[in-house]
């Protein structure tokens, strides 16, 4: 087997994540902006050898998992069972049902719960399958091990020599597992797959994980992985310009920064002429490498005219969102002789700061004049600047 051999993959998201003490389960918890599945999801989902994912969800979560995947394009989830061992065993038996494993294809069994794969791990692992009908990525254990009764007091001293603690992904061949599953399915002692495999006489090989790859069971868990991911970020910046004349058609109001602001004269544009969120819109776009306002609003698409450009602004943000990005500041200067900011200023960052999500700190709003020079000097048209900051994980 190469390691390009495409491999499927059974993502176990069923659990109800009781030890961590949530209403929500911990696999839908938020982590830097994205569900903790995500995480871990996009990993599988860019691996070129991936042939098939399916996730395996507790069906009274449907509408958190649909919140969580909706835009992703997978298949739809399969129903989990009492405990993890039922839940793979749903997953091999609905990959059976829709024929598209061979009894050779890898398989890997995934906690939806440890968000921090790598594809070099998922390599690994299948490199192992070479040799080995089973295998699993683990952690020496470097702490001393004691046990506790129920009063914690430690009693036993276990000797942790040649001690592993096994984490996810675990790597099989399809047809070994489901005959190992297949062989036990009414003993309930398993915890891992790996288990049922070597009930079922294989040897596992254990694989050491090269990188953090903790499993979120604990609350602070969630607040180590947030470090974690932090530690990664990229800093990004993009920055957008936009342009709007005013016409000769009176109006009371003119539409900038997201809110009304008193002007004479109408703006000519298709939508509603914010250039103070076109530009941020820009700016965003610009930041996650994503084009432009034009590219994802063509003006010659009905369906724009007359816009509230909030609309192009939550859509730039949904796309840093879904990158698993942050928007860190921004920073805007108008250029215009009128209308005056001064008046508008504290009313337009607040509206800012709640379209953008960010403190009010973070959002910084500028004007400036051209001395009366070109087409803002002659007041025939408003311009805007805008610079934001991200930060991106690593793709
Ligand atoms: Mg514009």
């Amino acid at each position: 087997m190469k390691l390009s051999t495409p491999f499927h993959v059974l993502f176990l998201a069923a659990g109800s994540g009781e030890r961590f003490g949530s209403a929500r389960p911990k696999q839908y918890e938020s982590l830097c902006g994205l569900p903790v599945m995500r995480h871990a999801l996009n990993i599988f989902l860019t691996h070129p050898a991936l042939k098939s994912l399916h996730v395996i969800i507790n069906p009274a979560h449907t509408s958190l998992y649909q919140a969580a995947v909706h835009d992703l394009n997978i298949p739809d989830p399969v129903s989990g069972g009492k405990d993890r061992k039922e839940s793979s065993f749903n997953g091999l038996k609905h990959l059976c049902d829709l024929g598209i494993a061979a009894p050779d294809d890898p398989v890997l069994i995934h906690d939806a719960a440890r968000p921090f794969l790598s594809h070099q791990d998922i390599d690994h692992l299948l490199e192992a399958l070479h040799t080995h009908t089973s295998a699993t990525l683990g952690k020496p254990i470097a702490e001393t091990l004691r046990r506790a009764n129920s009063a914690h007091i430690l009693t036993d001293r276990i000797d942790r020599t040649h001690c592993w603690a096994l984490q996810t992904p675990q790597a099989f061949r399809f047809g070994d597992l489901l005959a190992a599953h297949q062989a036990l399915e009414h003993d309930r002692q398993f915890t891992d797959d790996c288990g049922v495999m070597e009930a079922a006489g294989h040897d596992t090989k254990v694989v050491r994980r090269s990188s953090s790859n903790i499993k979120i069971t604990w609350p602070e868990d969630l607040v180590e992985a947030e470090k974690l991911i932090m530690s990664s970020y990229i800093p990004l910046v993009g920055q957008g310009f936009d342009v709007h004349a005013f016409s000769d058609t009176p109006t009371r109001y003119i539409r900038l920064g997201g809110i009304d602001v008193p002007h004479s004269r109408k703006l000519s544009a298709h939508s509603d002429g914010d250039v103070v969120l076109h530009a941020l819109t820009d700016a965003l776009l610009g930041a996650i490498g994503d084009g432009d306002i034009g590219l994802h609003f063509p003006p010659s698409d009905p369906q724009w005219k007359d816009k509230d450009s909030a609309v192009f602004l939550e859509k730039a943000l949904e796309l840093l969102q879904q990158k698993g990005g942050r928007l860190n500041n921004v920073d805007i200067t108008m250029i215009c002789e009128s209308p005056k900011l001064t008046p508008v200023r504290d009313a337009m960052r607040h509206r800012l700061s709640t379209l953008l999500r960010l403190p009010e700190s973070r959002v910084n709003l500028k004007a400036t004049t051209t001395e009366k020079l070109g087409f803002t000097g002659r007041e025939e048209g408003i311009a805007c600047q805008a610079i934001v900051s991200v930060s991106l994980t690593p793709c």
